[in-house]
């Protein structure tokens, strides 16, 4: 098989796209612009501490098919540990710890089962939550069009039950803020994780920094069956051909003037930077795509003088910070010196924020929220700002959100953000890569 696929973007689409046509024998060529692969999901080692640090805590769940089965292909899976059943536990700022804590109950009794036993709910929030649970049945479309809030609201949740319980669980999956961000993507989120096999909503974290979970393991795959994988290498745009009213792409100019010619192109590229590549004659038709928006992710590491939680990771209530991941107690084999990296999603308010600003208030706000943090001696900290770190979901980037297939037969796109019906995750990442890979092969074939 001579045709060459050059894919644009070396991040978990770019990579799973890659995976899955060099196990099927086609040529394939990654371009990453950055010298290192992994896109927004990646690890870097702290120089001062020589701990791993990665751009941002990910959660993986165990109804993350395509992720699993890519890792499992790529021999990288055992470095994923996923949780026995559903457990998440949430700090309020009284200090208490509640847990929505599962058992082995088929769905959706077991994540019902889970909300009665929290604490910090009231009895009617509880009932009033199982009109959430009906709603997921229903055919009637109450959340088409409606946000996060407006849809809850309708519902009958209370603010209590929507700050404890809803809006933690919205903001971490759909990375926006529940005024803004789509109830139909909340909906489809619940679906999956409530409505299929009890152990869906189980957590997966790395034991090992995010580069280490998958770069390597994609490109030895990847490399081992011929293909290539070439970073520092930025597309700079597309060559269109036009002849007899037929239109295809015939290769990519790189940034640094190099021409790849290929049979195929994949751009597995965030939206902005596919429109960048787009020659004059394609602009009109992608410009829909300019309207999709993103929004940041803020991380605060800390590092300190002693453990100041048992938790792996937990929930924050009341505060602004809103995650807390020990990374004592995930990374295993590594000497994570008591580093705690605390999470803002959609964190439009802070983004802009100052490195003090964000220290101090995660310092203070944590030991509002951890007695043992209060006598605990910041020792180093480091902050990690996303500005572009998803898609913004809102009600209208359902609808723009483009197909893989474009309408010139040899160009597909791939990426977390295209539309795959989940929200911009890992999981949609290589949901798409596979998408893009399956295109490709029955044409190639
Ligand atoms: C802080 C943070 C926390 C997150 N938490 C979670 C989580 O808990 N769970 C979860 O499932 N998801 C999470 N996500 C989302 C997840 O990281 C993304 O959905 C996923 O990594 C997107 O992969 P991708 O391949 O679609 O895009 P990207 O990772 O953006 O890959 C695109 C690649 O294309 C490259 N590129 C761009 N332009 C060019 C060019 N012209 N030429 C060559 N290369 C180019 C880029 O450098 C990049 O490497 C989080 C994201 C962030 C930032």
């Amino acid at each position: 098989m001579g045709e060459r696929v050059i894919i644009i973007g070396g991040g978990f689409a770019g990579l799973a796209a890659g995976v899955a046509l060099s196990e099927r024998g086609h040529r394939v060529t990654v371009l990453e612009r950055r010298s290192f692969l992994g896109g927004r999901a990646y690890s870097f080692v702290d120089q001062a501490t020589g701990d791993i640090v990665d751009n941002g805590q990910h959660l993986f769940m165990a109804c993350y098919e395509n992720t699993i089965n890519f890792l499992r292909k790529i021999n990288r899976l055992d470095r994923l540990k996923f949780q026995s059943r559903p457990r998440v536990d949430f700090i309020d700022t009284t200090a208490a710890i509640t847990a929505f804590d599962c058992p082995p109950l088929p769905a959706p009794l077991h994540a019902l089962t889970g909300l009665m036993k929290m604490r910090g709910l009231t009895f009617g929030d509880k009932l009033r939550a199982f009109r959430v649970g009906r709603a997921l049945g229903k055919k009637s479309n109450g959340w088409s069009g409606a946000t996060v809030s407006a849809w809850l609201t309708s519902l009958g949740q209370s603010e209590n039950i929507k700050t404890r319980f809803w809006y933690p669980m919205a903001i971490a999956t759909l990375n926006e803020n529940p005024e803004i961000a789509s109830a139909a993507m909340l909906k489809r989120v619940l679906d999956i994780a409530f409505q299929g096999s009890s152990t869906n909503t189980s957590i997966g974290i790395s034991r090992v920094g995010l580069s280490d979970l998958y770069t390597d393991g994609a490109r030895e795959f990847i490399e081992d069956r011929g293909g290539e994988i070439r970073t520092d290498s930025e597309a700079a745009s597309l060559l269109l051909e036009q002849k007899q009213g037929l239109r295809r792409i015939t290769g990519v100019e790189l940034k640094n003037g190099e021409i790849l010619e290929g049979d195929y192109v994949i751009s597995a590229a965030p939206p902005q930077a596919f429109l960048r590549l787009l020659p004059a004659e394609l602009r009109d038709e992608f410009a829909p795509l300019t309207s999709l928006k993103s929004s940041p992710i803020v991380s605060i590491n800390l590092w300190f003088d002693r453990p100041v939680t048992d938790l792996e990771f937990a929930g924050l209530i009341g505060t602004n910070i809103q995650w807390l991941f020990n990374k004592n107690a995930i990374c295993t084999g590594a000497n994570q010196a008591n580093q705690i990296a605390i999470v803002i999603s959609a964190a439009h308010d802070y983004v802009d924020c100052t490195k003090e600003e964000l220290v101090d208030m995660a310092l203070d706000e944590l030991r509002e929220l951890i007695p043992e943090a209060r006598n605990a001696k910041l020792l180093r900290s480091r902050i990690v700002k996303e500005r572009e770190a998803t898609l913004s979901h809102t009600i209208e980037s359902d609808s723009i959100r483009p197909l893989a297939q474009t309408s010139i037969s040899n160009l597909v796109l791939a990426g977390d953000w295209t539309r795959t019906g989940l929200p911009a995750t890992i999981e949609s990442a290589v949901l798409s890569g596979n998408i893009a890979a399956d295109i490709v092969s029955s044409r190639l074939i």
